[in-house]
């Protein structure tokens, strides 16, 4: 199949709203591919060149491929500016510049045509490329690509790479289209794409092996299940009776969440995005080595950083144990870490996803060893849970969860089975989408940032606020590098920047403010921490920040 072909299909999404016609157009292209193909066109249809839960990353950053996009076109920055301005879109400003330099030059693209598996292909060097002089090699071989491009496909090659597809076209419809493309259960799909961790794996799948084939993915050792999510809930009562009158109460804890895999001797830690972090800490994969009591299991947990009282540290603290690839024993003594665990998903050849939560968590308690597992309550009684919070807060953690009785484990669902309690104004995880340079000792530095939420419908982000407050010198410096790797255009001291960046935000309030489209801006917005293990779209929503207002209105 030509990439072309691939690229025509995403035009043809991005020209319709009508979710059956998009299902449709897909499934009849997945259907005329060969098996081989499914898995990388399903991904690239999403929008990213690998299966999410793959380890290949392609670390291209848009400010590389719009120099690779000027270098080939001949266009000038401020004409990709004016492109970008006139289509809001990185890959159709792109084609603009493509379709300039066509009419300019009408050799540049009488070349032999790309084969998507081609494409494929060139990706994988990319993102095996590493050490001395990757950079370089990276730029050529995109530009490589590039300069075979025809406009259209360069508009949608640059939207893999930067993961911003935009056509409307989504995981939830991939779904019905695989189902539909190859004569599979729509229900045996989603529960494969659970465990298999990715659409396009399942799609592969499929393609080569049908509906056996998707049945027979399951739960298993080393290969990461996407994580079971909780919802906001406002008050302990609320939560009890969501549940049906007792529910199980765990301590909230503020770390990050991992997915821990043991296979005899073999562990991996897998984090709630599924990438693998088992290096960045090695103390916990030696502590599960030890002491799990199990052939093969997968087990969840929080892992907190602690001080030296034992307290539990800011999750700013354990982000540098994340971020690190160098010296990573060093910052582990700096920066011990605990673990507590709070279930269990695969047992010695068993998937237990779908036991009772009290089943999983008795079973866990027989094989835990040392390790510790998270505090827990079952109570009916909303005293006793109140009291419980009290003491979760005391002891430094965030709030609770509430789990209900005889539950299933859910994988990848933010349903009502896991509630979250914070007992602050919750703070909202929003997408930086722009920045400004500050003043004074600051006036290098983009400082002063623009926060938006998510709108569910449209996909868009919706500016909600803007601050300065709440990042030291050293990360506004560090956020300052990042930022200007995603600049998409530049106003005097202000940048655009594609929507990328997660952050975690406190405010006082939310007002009803004219000054953003959306009708609301965050009062005293500040940064609590940046939150790279969120994707965006995990953001917030701007139906759920809406729905915060309405709240805060209806309390006054
Ligand atoms: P949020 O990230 O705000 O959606 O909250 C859900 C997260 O809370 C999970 O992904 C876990 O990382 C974390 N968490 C902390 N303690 C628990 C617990 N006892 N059970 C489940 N998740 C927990």
């Amino acid at each position: 199949m030509l990439f072309r072909e691939l690229a025509e299909v995403c035009e043809s999404l991005a020209s319709t709203t009508k979710r059956s016609e998009m299902v449709r157009m897909v499934a009849d292209f997945l259907a005329c591919l060969e098996p081989e193909e499914v898995e990388p066109a399903s991904c690239m249809l999403l929008g990213r060149p690998f299966p999410k839960t793959s380890r290949w990353r392609l670390d291209v950053s848009w400010a590389t491929l719009a120099e690779v996009v000027l270098r080939i076109t001949g266009a000038s920055q401020r004409e990709l500016a004016a492109a970008f301005d006139r289509t809001g879109d990185v890959g159709a400003a792109t084609a603009i510049l493509f379709h300039t330099a066509r009419t300019k030059h009408q050799q540049l693209f009488l070349i032999r045509p790309l084969l998507l598996l081609e494409v494929h292909e060139i990706l994988r060097k990319v993102a095996r490329l590493s050490g001395p002089g990757a950079r370089r090699r990276r730029e050529r071989l995109i530009e490589g690509l590039l300069n075979r491009c025809e406009p259209l496909e360069a508009k949608y090659l640059v939207k893999i790479v930067t993961g911003e597809m935009r056509t409307g076209f989504q995981e939830g419809l991939m779904e019905l289209a695989v189902a539909r493309a190859f004569g599979v259960p729509f229900k045996a799909v989603r529960r494969a794409v659970m465990f298999a961790g990715d659409i396009a794996v399942v799609a592969g799948v499929a393609a080569k092996s049908g509906e056996a084939g998707i049945k027979s993915i399951s739960p298993s050792p080393m290969r990461p299940i996407s994580p079971m999510l909780a919802q906001v809930c406002n008050e302990i009562e609320e939560a009890i009776e969501a549940h049906g009158g007792t529910t199980n109460f765990e301590y909230k804890l503020d770390g990050a969440r991992v997915q821990i895999h043991k296979r005899r001797g073999e562990i991996r830690i897998f984090s709630r995005r599924l990438s693998d972090v088992t290096e960045s800490l090695p103390e916990i994969k030696n502590l599960v080595l030890q002491e799990l009591r199990a052939d093969e299991a997968i087990v969840e947990g929080e892992v907190i950083a602690v001080g030296k009282d034992g307290q539990p540290l800011p999750f700013q603290s354990l982000l540098q144990r994340f971020r690190r690839e160098r010296e990573v024993e060093r910052v582990a003594k700096e920066i011990p870490v605990r673990l507590q665990l709070f279930d269990l998903l695969y047992l010695d050849g068993r998937s237990l996803v779908d036991c009772s939560y009290e089943e999983r968590r008795e079973r866990l308690k027989t094989i835990v060893g040392d390790i510790e597992l998270t505090e827990q309550l079952t109570t009916s009684r909303a005293d006793l849970g109140k009291d419980f919070l009290e003491r979760a807060l005391r002891a430094g953690h965030e709030g609770l969860m509430a789990k209900k009785p005889g539950s299933a484990y859910v994988p990848g669902v933010r349903g009502k089975l896991w509630l979250k309690i914070k007992p602050i104004l919750e703070p909202l995880d929003l997408v930086i989408v722009g920045a400004e340079f500050g003043y004074g000792r600051r006036h290098r530095w983009l400082s002063d940032y623009y926060l938006a939420a998510r709108d569910e419908n449209t996909g868009k982000f919706e500016i909600i606020g803007k601050t300065f407050k709440g990042l030291t010198d050293e990360e506004i410096k560090e956020m300052t590098r990042e930022l200007q790797k995603l600049v998409i255009r530049q106003e005097g001291r202000r940048v655009w920047v594609l929507p990328k960046m997660v952050v975690e935000i406190a405010y006082n309030e939310i007002q009803r403010s004219p000054k953003y489209p959306s009708g609301m801006a965050l009062r005293f917005a500040r940064i609590i921490r940046l939150r790279p293990d969120k994707s965006p779209i995990e953001a917030d929503t701007i139906q759920r920040v809406r729905g915060i207002f309405e709240r805060q209105v209806k309390r006054i």
